[in-house]
């Protein structure tokens, strides 16, 4: 068969504006839930409370301990705390460590879930989950840690800090522009790709600005949802595997390691893929949708160097040669070398090869 098209649909209920998340009780209800498990990192207990005081009599606990990358131990504690004060449903408030962890709840107890992001990584749009077990990352596809509600309250990213901003945009950038090459793109999940990146680079400029103007915020969250839905549908390549093999074996933290990485995998895409980047060129400016890429991270200061998050030098030779054993389907060939360059670039923070 050829010219086949799959689109990959589901109902998520979701929902923006500034003060959505007071509509939490109203959202559980709907659910036919009443006993709601509030989750959240132990940096954002403050928020998770509130949420719990939000919730009020629907609040049956508060667990505040999510971790990056999603540890299992931590996942076993928090289903054993949802059954022990017998939650009905997870409210996770957070970005995607949080979510995360309420996605890994909710594939061992089918318990529904509202999320209420508050960066955009993406992965309360995403049937993805990614897990950690004895320092190995493991990623599952399942219709059932998708959550069932979305709240995006544009008050809640305000806190998150200009640098976190602009890589966690990037990050979500990242996930529209790999969907351009994807072996099963369909001319639907190009618009949403393309929806995505607008929404960011249109809104970004604001946000960084003036980190507390809820429309520019609002305007990005949009961004995020298009971004996130877009990686639920189709398969990611280079940069993801680039990124997966730097965070999940060399501790790298997720959102800067995909600003900093994404402008290179794409100048490197760009060699086979040029004709399904052109969007990028021409919503950027630029010949090389890498290299646009590049310019649009530096006007918003973004991180460029691996090495300011703790990678040596002496790494690079085994992050190579992992990140090219099984690679995922490519749009240009992937080669040891060619990815021992690409990532001594950026390590140092060079403008991508292209
Ligand atoms: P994160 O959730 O780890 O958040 C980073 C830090 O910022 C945490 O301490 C958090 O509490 C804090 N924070 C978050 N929002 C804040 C706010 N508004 N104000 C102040 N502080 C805030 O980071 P992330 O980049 O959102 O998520 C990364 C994780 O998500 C990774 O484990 C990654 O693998 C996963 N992820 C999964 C998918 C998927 O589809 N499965 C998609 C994207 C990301």
């Amino acid at each position: 068969m050829v010219n086949v098209a799959t689109i990959e649909a589901s109902t998520v209920r979701t929902l923006f504006g500034a003060s959505i998340r007071h509509s939490v009780r109203d959202e559980v209800d709907r659910l036919g839930c009443a006993r709601a498990l509030v989750l959240s990192t132990p940096q954002q207990s403050d928020a998770a409370m509130e949420m719990a005081e939000t919730l009020g009599t629907y609040a049956a606990g508060v667990f505040c301990r999510a971790a990056m990358h999603t540890p299992v131990e931590v996942t076993e504690e928090a289903v054993a705390h949802a059954k022990d004060v017998q939650a009905d449903c997870i409210v996770s408030i957070g970005g995607g460590s949080t979510t995360g962890l309420g996605k890994a709840i909710a594939y061992r107890t089918d318990l529904p879930q509202i999320v209420i992001p508050t960066t955009y990584a993406g992965s309360e749009a995403t049937p993805i989950l990614g897990q950690t077990e004895n320092a190995i990352k493991t990623t599952l596809t399942d219709p059932k840690v998708l959550p069932e509600v979305i709240l995006y309250d544009p008050e809640l990213v305000v806190s998150l800090p200009v640098e976190m901003t602009v890589t966690s945009a990037l990050n979500a950038m990242a996930h529209a522009a790999e969907a351009l090459y994807a072996t099963d793109r369909t001319a639907e999940t190009d618009a949403l790709a393309m929806e995505g990146l607008r929404a960011m680079v249109d809104g970004l400029p604001g946000v960084v600005a003036s980190p507390e103007d809820l429309a520019a915020r609002e305007a990005t969250l949009r961004g995020a949802w298009a971004c996130g839905t877009v990686l639920g549908q189709v398969g990611m390549a280079l940069h993801h595997k680039l990124c997966h093999t730097l965070g999940g074996t060399f501790d790298l933290p997720h959102a800067q390691t995909h600003a900093v990485v994404l402008p290179h995998a794409i100048a490197y895409n760009a060699r086979a893929a040029a004709t399904e980047l052109q969007p990028i060129c021409d919503l950027l400016g630029g010949a090389n949708a890498g290299a646009a890429l590049h310019k649009f991270a530096q006007r918003m200061n973004a991180p460029l160097a691996l090495r300011d998050f703790g990678l040596q030098e002496s790494d690079l030779d085994r992050a190579a040669e992992l990140a090219t054993t099984k690679p995922y389907p490519n749009p240009q060939p992937v080669t040891r070398d060619d990815i021992r360059a690409l990532l001594q670039a950026a390590w140092a923070g060079y403008a991508p090869h292209h």
